[in-house]
């Protein structure tokens, strides 16, 4: 127990993402920790299964490079280096433990809600990193209800 000493942030890259990491970052200086951000792709085939007839690949290799270089350039906004950015490919959940539980994190941020929350409520994701995680997880609270007055 004590302080934290790595420190996992879960980014969905959307517009709430910075006031998600703001907070990620204030805390690792604060314990002087070790930060880790990570982003997950969802394959395509998962989400749509066998529902759209077309080969998918090109479009997965688009979205794969468009993440990295928005994963890498809102990553070194934060001077969080190249070996400390996880871009993987899976199911959000499953992964955000996984390489929290490899890197051997101590707390896992996430937002309350991204894409997939409605405001005011835990998003789906949030909800499962909560559920099956080792570690502490903080969820950092965002909607269009929240001021940030810093
Ligand atoms: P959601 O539950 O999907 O509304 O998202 C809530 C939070 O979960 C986001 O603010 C992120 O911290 C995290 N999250 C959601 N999707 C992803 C993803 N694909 N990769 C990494 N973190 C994610």
């Amino acid at each position: 127990m004590g302080a934290y000493k790595r420190i996992m942030l879960a980014v969905d890259l959307t517009e709430e993402t910075n006031r998600v990491a703001q907070r990620a970052v204030a805390l690792a200086k604060a314990f002087d920790t070790d930060l880790h951000v990570i982003h997950v792709i969802e394959p395509l085939s998962l989400a749509y299964g066998g529902d759209i007839p077309m080969d998918l690949s090109s479009v997965q290799e688009q979205i794969h490079e468009q993440a990295k270089s928005h994963l890498a350039e809102f990553a070194s906004a934060l001077q969080i280096p190249e070996d400390h950015q996880h871009l993987i490919f899976g199911r959000p959940e499953a992964e955000i433990h996984r390489v929290a539980e490899e890197l051997d994190a101590d707390l896992i941020v996430v937002g309350s809600h991204g894409r997939h929350g409605l405001a005011l409520l835990l998003g789906s994701t949030a909800n499962g990193v909560l559920h099956g995680a080792k570690t502490d997880v903080l969820a950092v609270r965002v909607g269009s209800d929240v001021t940030v007055s810093d």
